[in-house]
C-alpha cells in the first residue's frame, strides 16, 4: 500500500508530466543577424582591414558577356553556386601608421537595406569615419562612391578624396551626361547625376584632388591604371617591408566564373575588350610574382592569392589569421 506522502509525490509527478511544467529545455533564440563584416591582416608594417558593405543577389547569367548562360551555369555549378549569386561588395582600410586610407566607400543608401554597411563595419573594426585621412576611389560607379555622403553631409569629414582625373572628368562632364541614355543601369543620366551629387560637396570643400595615372599617393601606396571597366578605373598597390597587395577594384565581378575563364566580361564594363586584357594581365602578374590580391566583388574578405591553372586561374583565399 502507498503511504499518503507517496501518493502526493506521484500526483505531483503526474501534474508535472501533464502540464509540462519544470525547467525550460528550449534552444536559445537564433541571433538572426549577420556576423561583423570586417577582417584584418598585417602586410609588413601596415594593417589591412577588409570592410564588407553588404551583399546583393546578382543575376550573373544575364550580366556576363563573351559567354553563354549555359556555360555560366556550368561554371557556377562547379563551385556549388547558381544564378543569382550572392555577391560581396567590399572596401579596404589601410592603416600605414601615418595615414588611415580607405579604398572605396561602399554604396551608401542608394541600393536598399542589403548594402551600405561599410561605415558600421568600419566602426566595428575599431575606427571612426572622422579618422579617415584619405579616400582612394577605384572608380565612380555608385556602389563604390555612394558612401561618400551620409544624411546630406560629408560622411568622412576630414578625408581628402582622390581618383584618376579621367574618371571625374568623364562623370562630371555635362556633355557626356546629355549624351547618356535615360534609365537606372549603366552609364545613364541618373548615374552621372549621382556622381555629381556625391562628389561636388568634396570639390566645394577643396577636398577632391584628382591624380593622373601611376602616382605614389602616400608612402607605400601607389595608383595604377586599370583600363576597361570605366574611363579612369584605377587599382592601388600597397607595399610594406617587401610585402605587396593589389587592391584591384572591379577587374573581376564573378569569382566562380572569371578566374577559370578570364575572357568572360561583364555588361558594366565601358570597354570590355580592354577590361578582359587588363584582367588577364593582372592575374598573370599576381600568379607569377605571388603577391596578395583583393577586389571589390570577390567573396568577403576578398583577400587571397592567384594561381595559374591551365588556360585560366584559380583563386586561393587567405588563410585565417589572428595577427599574432
Ligand atoms: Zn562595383
Amino acid at each position: 500500500m502507498y503511504k499518503p506522502f507517496q501518493i502526493a509525490a506521484l500526483f505531483a509527478c503526474a501534474v508535472i508530466m501533464a502540464f509540462n511544467v519544470g525547467p525550460a529545455l528550449a534552444a536559445a533564440p537564433m541571433a538572426k543577424a549577420p556576423a561583423p563584416g570586417f577582417y584584418r591582416i598585417m602586410l609588413g608594417d601596415f594593417e589591412i582591414t577588409a570592410l564588407n558593405d553588404g551583399t546583393l543577389d546578382l543575376p550573373v547569367d544575364k550580366i556576363l558577356t563573351n559567354t553563354t548562360p549555359d556555360k555560366v551555369e556550368q561554371a557556377l555549378a562547379k563551385s556549388y553556386l547558381a544564378s543569382p549569386v550572392e555577391t560581396s561588395f567590399n572596401g579596404f582600410l589601410v592603416n600605414t601608421g601615418n595615414k588611415l586610407v580607405l579604398v572605396d566607400t561602399g554604396a551608401g543608401t542608394g541600393f536598399g537595406p542589403n548594402l551600405g554597411k561599410l561605415v558600421a563595419n568600419l566602426k566595428a573594426a575599431g575606427y571612426q569615419p572622422e579618422q579617415v585621412d584619405e579616400i582612394y576611389l577605384t572608380h565612380m560607379h555608385a556602389d563604390h562612391i555612394g558612401g561618400l555622403i551620409a544624411d546630406g553631409k560629408l560622411a568622412f569629414p576630414n578625408a581628402i578624396v582622390r581618383a584618376d582625373k579621367r574618371e571625374s572628368d568623364y562623370w562630371l562632364s555635362e556633355e557626356n551626361m546629355n549624351k547618356a541614355p535615360e534609365g537606372e543601369k549603366g552609364a545613364t543620366k541618373s548615374t552621372f547625376k549621382k556622381v555629381a551629387t556625391l562628389l561636388t560637396p568634396y570639390i566645394q570643400a577643396g577636398k577632391y584632388k584628382p591624380f593622373e595615372g601611376s602616382v605614389e599617393l602616400t608612402p607605400g601606396i601607389r595608383s595604377y591604371e586599370s583600363p576597361g571597366h570605366t574611363p579612369g578605373h584605377s587599382g592601388y598597390v600597397v607595399e610594406s617591408k617587401g610585402q605587396k597587395l593589389m587592391l584591384a577594384g572591379d577587374v573581376i565581378h564573378v569569382a566562380a566564373v572569371q578566374f577559370e575563364q578570364p575572357t568572360v566580361t561583364v555588361t558594366f564594363d565601358s570597354d570590355s575588350k580592354e577590361a578582359e586584357a587588363e584582367r588577364i594581365k593582372e592575374f598573370s602578374d599576381a600568379s607569377r610574382k605571388g603577391y596578395l590580391f583583393a577586389a571589390a566583388h570577390l567573396p568577403f574578405p576578398a583577400l587571397g592569392h592567384i594561381r595559374e591553372m591551365g588556360k585560366g586561374f584559380q583563386w586561393l583565399p587567405v588563410n585565417f589569421t589572428q595577427m599574432h
